[in-house]
């Protein structure tokens, strides 16, 4: 059966077929879907399969009761977020202190008091919905707060932080490897040429919309999902590899000055008549920290020289 996005899906979990019919027809006068288990087992099946907005959850069932079925569906996939309405002949302090335990939302006792019912769904339902946007925007400004805005790639705060992550990944996988195996780790530094001279030839605007088109390019040379391309500054590029040898690297840092000359930026106030780009490589064994937290440094070096060398290449520096 497919329900519709906007009608919410109650789940209802109840050993009686008579108790399961009345609460079908009240839910359903509502204007709710409805969907039915008739035990703990037809239960966890049914949520992983329809994904309910709620799970009306009766607390006493043979095999699994109430209190282990509801621990089971906070286990599942979206089960956290699904808010589950324990319903009980029990109303004893031990039995609604269970269900708060095992993650119930809340709970009403048989026999059912339809009003409290009806009010207590409402709520949750709402209360649930509004903790999923809540959650989807906190995604979206967190992924926001990690993309530069003027090139679409990510900003040196999502470098720094994934550079972080990449060190601990690192002490997690030399215990993993065998002593004496290299962990190598390769790190490219590109800074445009003359960049200055465009920006003052051609304006500010259009110094911004070449570096959106320099960012673009780099991204495109950059394949792996363990790569990260990022602004570092102003008119300079990171590029971390992870997994990748200096050969691997030289080879991104050929293809990164390639691609930005073939955009044929024209710049006519530089001996190439177009936008270049140099690039310096570092390709460390990550095992030995020094070398880790001098990766930046040790491209720096190497870009360093690939400026003095001709601009529009790239120098490697192993360490
Ligand atoms: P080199 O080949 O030695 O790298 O020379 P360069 O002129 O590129 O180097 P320099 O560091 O002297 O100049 C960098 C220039 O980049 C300065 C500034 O005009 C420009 N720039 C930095 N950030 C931005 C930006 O966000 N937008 C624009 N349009 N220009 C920027
Ligand atoms: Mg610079
Ligand atoms: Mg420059």
């Amino acid at each position: 059966m497919v329900f519709s996005n906007e009608t919410p899906l109650i789940l209802v979990v109840d050993d009686e077929p008579f108790i399961r019919m009345q609460l079908r027809l009240s839910l359903e006068q509502e204007g709710y879907h409805v969907a039915e288990a008739q035990d703990g087992r037809e239960a966890l099946a049914a949520f992983e399969q329809l994904q309910p907005d709620i799970v009306l959850l009766d607390a006493l069932m043979p095999e699994i009761n109430g209190f282990e079925c509801c621990t089971q569906l906070k286990m599942l996939p979206n089960g956290k977020n699904t808010p589950i309405l324990m319903i009980t002949g029990l109303d004893d302090r031990e039995s609604v202190d269970s269900a708060f335990e095992v993650g119930a939302a809340d709970y009403v006792t048989k026999p059912i008091h339809w009003a409290v019912l009806r009010q207590r769904v409402r709520r949750l339902i709402h209360e649930s919905q509004i903790q999923q946007q809540l959650e989807a925007s906190n995604r979206a400004l967190q992924q926001l707060a990690s993309i530069d805005s003027l090139t679409e790639i990510a900003n040196r705060r999502r470098f720094d932080e994934y550079l972080k992550q990449e060190k601990q990944r690192i002490i997690r996988a030399q215990f993993a490897t065998s002593r004496g195996n290299p962990i190598l780790l390769s790190l490219i530094l590109g800074d445009i040429d003359y960049f200055k001279f465009y920006n003052d030839t051609y304006g500010h605007k259009a110094g911004d919309y070449c570096l959106y088109q320099v960012a673009q390019a780099i991204s495109s040379v950059v394949n792996r999902p363990m790569d990260l391309v990022a602004r570092y500054g102003g008119e300079e590029f990171v590029v971390l590899l992870p997994e990748t040898d200096a050969a691997g690297a030289a080879h991104i840092a050929e293809q990164i000055c390639t691609q930005v000359r073939a955009l044929e930026v024209p710049h006519l106030r530089y001996s190439q008549g177009y936008i270049t780009i140099s690039a310096g490589v570092a390709t460390i064994n990550a095992c030995f920290e020094d070398g880790m937290n001098n990766l930046v440094a040790i491209a720096d070096q190497a870009l360093y020289r690939a400026k003095q060398k001709s601009r529009n290449c790239f120098c490697t520096k192993v360490k």
